[in-house]
């Protein structure tokens, strides 16, 4: 109807059309207000309840606990690789477990504020897994310690929660959020860039243990990096994302109405375990990854050369499917499979890589 592609980007990905449609239907006049959000006051009424209903929908839909803050920031993802030290080192030692980009990302930001540690990685293993809670090396008294829930470019996800102790727990789960039910209360803090599974760039969603918000943020921490500056003004300190926001409260209406986080998640298996079986029998397509850390969200696979993945990513296209190609730092392919990829989008995937399989094994 529209000619969309199947688009497996890894993000900014799929929105569900449903949100684009109302979006589409709101840009000219939203909720009688006269005006599209885009050109709204965020002081107005009709913000102020998108912005609220937008809170109160990231509470129901992920369950989150009363003692728990929910935070929109500008910045993204990256920009709370800084913010979370800022906040959250008191004693300047935090923990970093390295599983792919963007964890070590967080972890070169977080030295730029104390002593990030190392606690541990799987980078001899090309991150092709999760490291065992035995493996690591947590210091007892680190002010926290930060994970990368699901590694968007490595196509990895932690399969169990990581013990901690006291120590609060801190990870990134920008690509896995709102694809799974998540017991918030074994976390510290989550953040997320909303940009893969909830709504345009440029945003950040954060999920804070109100006793880990602090007041006595260093005197050099920006005013928009505080979580407690941020958490006084509602989201509002000054002009926030307005777009992104309204966009997260129609994806979550859109989830909500489709069955919760527990549809979202049971979608997200199928899709990925038909997709996993069959590039274990593959015989041109591999998947490197083991199988206990499997993403749900981004499946990597690769030809035995670059030629021929070229070869495949250039086909695939041509046949209505984008962004299979994989992160230049791993190469092959990877299809990102978010919440609003629907399965049909994934049985055309399978059903084209047996033809090329087929044409080219
Ligand atoms: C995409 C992504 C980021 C970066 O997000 P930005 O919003 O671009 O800063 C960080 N972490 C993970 C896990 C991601 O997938």
């Amino acid at each position: 109807m529209y000619d969309r592609i199947y688009n497996f980007s890894a993000g900014p990905s799929m929105l569900p059309v449903p949100v684009l449609e109302k979006a589409r239907d709101e840009m000219l006049n939203c909720e009688g207000s006269g005006m599209s959000v885009n050109e709204m006051s965020h002081r107005s009424k009709v913000f102020d309840k998108i912005a609220k209903d937008a809170e109160a929908l990231v509470r129901e839909v992920l369950n989150v606990p009363e003692n728990y803050k929910v935070l929109f920031m500008q910045g993204g993802a990256t920009l709370q690789f800084a913010c979370v030290p800022l906040n959250l080192m008191k004693t300047g030692r935090a923990d970093y477990v390295l599983t792919g980009n963007f964890s070590k990302k967080a972890y070169e930001e977080g030295q730029k504020f104390g002593d990030a540690r190392v606690a541990g990685s799987t980078k001899s293993e090309n991150f092709t897994r999760i490291p065992r809670q035995n493996e690591l090396e947590l210091d007892p008294n680190a002010d926290y310690v930060h994970i990368c829930f699901n590694n968007t470019i490595y196509g990895t996800h932690w399969d169990y929660i990581p013990e901690t102790g006291n120590v609060p727990l801190v990870a990134d789960m920008s690509s896995c959020i709102f694809s799974e039910e998540v017991d918030i209360s074994k976390f510290g803090l989550i953040y997320a860039g909303v940009q893969k599974n909830l709504a345009p760039s440029g945003m950040a969603l954060v999920i804070v243990r109100e006793d880990l918000i602090r007041d006595d943020v260093p005197k050099y921490c920006p005013s928009l990096c505080s979580y407690a500056l941020t958490a006084k003004n509602d989201s509002m300190y000054n002009t926030p994302n307005c777009w992104s926001i309204y966009i997260t409260k129609l994806v979550l209406e859109h989830i909500k109405a489709t069955g919760g986080v527990k549809a979202m998640h049971e979608k997200a298996v199928r899709k990925a375990e038909k997709l996993y079986s069959y590039l274990e029998t593959s015989k041109l397509f591999k998947n490197e990854v083991s199988a206990e850390s499997r993403s749900l969200m981004n499946v990597v696979f690769r030809c035995p050369d670059d030629e021929m993945n070229a070869k495949f990513a250039a086909a695939s296209g041509k046949a209505g499917m984008s962004n299979l190609k994989g992160h230049r730092l791993v190469g092959g392919m990877r299809a990102s499979i978010y919440n609003a990829m629907p399965e049909e989008g994934v049985d055309y995937l399978i059903d084209f890589m047996k033809k090329f399989e087929q044409e080219n094994a």
